[in-house]
């Protein structure tokens, strides 16, 4: 970090020593910015690369936090912009915290609620998800004034918009957020952010990277009031080199004890590769990095190898409730005929408690029946091999196999045509 870009930063610089946060780098990929470490935050150590289970409901659908930890699971995410709809943050507050209210000790991250109000909004009307090819042939296409949701209103103070459950109006601010957020109790809360989407131009963008950034600052202010929460600021810029340069420099300036990579990630995984390269190698390396939303298995591999720390993604759990599971050979399709005399499990080998005891054949019975275990037997799949296949890797960072294993293993993951194409669910 430049000595004269201390200068600019905000006067709360000193309370990065303070943060309720340590970060230790125990090993690193040789020649690459990816690493293995441990986060200890104020309840309990994640070990990373680690991928944090989502719990948008305050509940991971369908499991029990035993379960949930009993896959691996040592960090899981919730939604802000959800509990504050639903129950309300201050309900929330008088169980005690978010971490009490859903029986959850381990570490949590909450998000600010500015991808919900921003992009889930328009990611609705427009089928746009972080990763998305829009109008192909035509590039990045700026949306018409017209096409902007409907249901959203931004000026440079904050956001209001309608709530999806009722139709009642609400209103965030960067000070809202971070209120909530520390009703919410989480150990790591998530400064507030105009998310944008694919479908914004470069104009549009930089337009709301302004925001972003003068939003950062002031979400920085209002982190005041508990010293137990370690506030996260959140890089921007869409798929821009120009405008994700200006924000990692603008965050690396800033006493964040870690970041969020958010928004846009591009049209593909090149894209979201080409915004990591551009992006990590400014944000301080000593601090923890967490790419929101992103969770497929040929994805960690590559943003873990540029310095990712922590992912979180809906993609295992929303997959599994279609029956679409995991397997070192890509994803299978349970409910497909050819499973209906399949007495093995989903995978051989598989630690999961779904693999140790039921058969395809069975599993593909219970989701034609309708019957509800079959969501809670295909989400403890899907997590336990999301879970484990990052802490794969980071063992094999820790033993200096990483390249090795990621030829091995995508070698075999995409061979059948089992890896997804480009598009990743995102939360
Ligand atoms: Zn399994």
């Amino acid at each position: 970090m430049p000595t004269d870009s201390l200068e600019n930063a905000p006067a709360a610089t000193t309370r990065r020593d303070e943060a309720p946060l340590s970060f230790a780098i125990e090993a690193r990929i040789p020649g690459a910015g990816g690493r293995a470490g441990t986060l200890t935050l104020p309840h309990g150590p994640v070990e990373t690369p680690a991928f944090m289970v989502v719990g948008t409901q305050a509940t991971i659908k369908s499991l029990t936090p035993e379960e949930v930890r009993g896959l691996g699971t040592q960090m899981i995410l919730g939604n802000a912009y959800h509990l504050y709809l639903r129950p309300g943050a201050a309900l929330i507050e008088e169980f005690g915290g978010l971490h009490k209210f859903m029986g959850w000790d381990g570490p949590i991250l909450t998000d600010s609620g500015g991808f919900q109000v921003f992009s889930l909004g328009f990611a609705l009307e427009h089928g746009v998800g972080k990763i998305a090819k829009i109008f192909p042939g035509e590039g990045s296409q700026a949306p018409k004034r017209a096409q902007r949701p409907k249901l959203t209103r931004i000026d440079d103070d904050g956001v209001t918009f309608t709530s999806h459950l009722d139709g009642s109006t609400h209103r965030f601010t960067p000070e809202v957020s971070i209120g909530i957020q520390q009703q919410l109790g989480a150990d790591v809360i998530v400064a507030f952010d105009e998310c944008t989407s694919p479908l914004h131009d470069h104009p549009y963008t930089a337009r709301a990277l302004d925001r972003t950034h003068r939003w950062a600052d002031r979400c920085l202010e209002a982190w005041t009031r508990r010293d137990d929460q370690a506030l996260f600021g959140i890089v921007q810029g869409g798929a821009y080199r120009d405008l994700r340069l200006q924000s990692a420099e603008f965050f690396a300036m800033r006493p964040f004890p870690g970041y969020c990579i958010g928004g846009s990630l591009g049209k593909d995984k090149d894209d979201m590769r080409a915004i990591l390269d551009w992006t990590l190698p400014i944000l301080p390396e000593e601090r923890p990095r967490h790419l929101l939303g992103i969770g497929e298995p040929e994805d960690f591999f590559s943003a873990i190898e540029r310095g990712i720390d922590l992912f979180d993604c809906v993609a295992p759990t929303r997959l599994a409730r279609h029956g679409a599971l995991y397997t070192a050979d890509g994803r299978l399709q349970i409910k497909a005929a050819r499973y209906t005399h399949d007495q093995g499990p989903i995978e051989e080998g598989c630690g999961c408690y779904t693999c140790q005891r039921f058969s395809r054949g069975y599993l593909r019975h219970l989701f034609h029946a309708g019957e509800t275990l079959a969501l809670r037997l295909a989400s403890l799949h899907n997590l336990y091999f999301i879970v484990n296949l990052v802490r794969a890797i980071r063992a094999s960072i820790l033993d200096g196999t990483f390249a090795t294993f990621r030829d091995s293993y995508l070698g075999r993951y995409t061979a059948k045509g089992g890896a997804t194409p480009g598009k990743t669910l995102s939360a």
